[in-house]
């Protein structure tokens, strides 16, 4: 279900956060070096110390293109993960989308802020006869090219966040777009680099009539982590993720942006608040404020 909290509009470009669903993982794996004593009282933890959290896309409504950021999991991420991350999909992305009318053929373009299985999951689809399909038949899939090739040939610590076999069908597709850096995806939506989770990690800049929205993916995947020192221990740079972090978030203050989180359950759109300890988030409304 879609609630009124889930939408924000950007001047001409609504973006709605569609829920693929929840997962578990390690709290402590989640805010790094950051003590359990802090992270704790802004994620609760069970009994196995896991938190839960949301699997986020964004879909981007601009006046000439339907751009969905991230899909999840997807519904064919097997049984080996499901388990192991306590994975709930309900109702899933699709579903989601089912809820504003639209269907995957409405789809024009997949931008993967990276190519680990917990975003980009629902590009693909599992044919009756098994094979592996483009989920969105009509899109265009955009990704970075560095991310691609270190997706399709993981190595080491790698290996077990990259499903290769289920990717390579979007090259044979012929709507793989691999880009290279910054740059503009459609009027009013572009891709940032935003390094240090992967080498190649990306965000995405949603502008029209002066108000922004940056969908910032894995560098801060959720609100608690806009504090500096809140960086995954998954993060293959952590001292990149820092500096570009903090780039980021003084851009996105000085510009008054909300931010799209990847995995925050109770917070899909954030506008930045200083306060005397530090950067905080509130929760952005329908609108973004003028
Ligand atoms: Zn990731």
């Amino acid at each position: 279900m879609i609630l009124p909290s889930d939408r924000m509009i950007v001047g001409a470009v609504e973006v709605v956060r569609l829920l693929d669903g929840t997962f578990r993982v390690d709290g402590g794996a989640m805010f790094g070096v950051v003590p359990r004593t802090l992270w704790a009282s802004k994620a609760a933890p069970d009994r196995e110390n896991r938190i839960t959290l949301a699997l986020n896309g964004y879909l981007v409504r601009t006046p000439g293109s339907t751009v969905l950021l991230d899909t999840g999991v997807g519904p064919d991420l097997g049984r080996r993960y499901e388990d192991f991350y306590s994975v709930d999909r309900r109702p899933g992305l699709l579903a989601a989308l089912a809820d504003l009318g639209l269907g995957p053929e409405d789809i024009d373009i997949v931008v993967n802020s990276h190519l680990h299985f917990d975003h980009c999951g629902g590009d693909t689809v599992r044919t009756p006869e098994g094979a592996w399909a483009p989920a969105f038949p009509k899109a265009r899939y955009v990704v970075q090219r560095g991310e691609w090739e270190q997706a399709l040939h993981p190595v080491g610590r790698d290996k077990p966040s990259y499903l290769p076999a289920r990717l390579a069908v979007l090259a044979a597709s012929g709507r793989l777009d691999l880009i290279d850096g910054d740059g503009p995806i459609v009027p009013g939506v572009e891709a940032v680099l935003v390094r240090g989770h992967t080498a190649h990690h990306q965000g995405v800049r949603v502008s029209s009539a002066a108000k922004t929205f940056f969908y910032a993916a894995d560098a801060i995947p959720t609100a608690a982590h806009v504090d500096l020192d809140s960086i995954m221990s998954y993060d293959l740079y952590p001292v990149e993720s820092f500096d570009a972090k903090r780039d980021l978030l003084a851009r996105a203050e000085a510009g008054d942006w909300v931010l799209g989180f990847s995995h925050d359950q109770s917070i899909p759109f954030g506008s930045l608040r200083r306060t005397r300890k530090g950067l905080d988030v509130v929760p952005a409304g329908r609108s973004q404020k003028g």
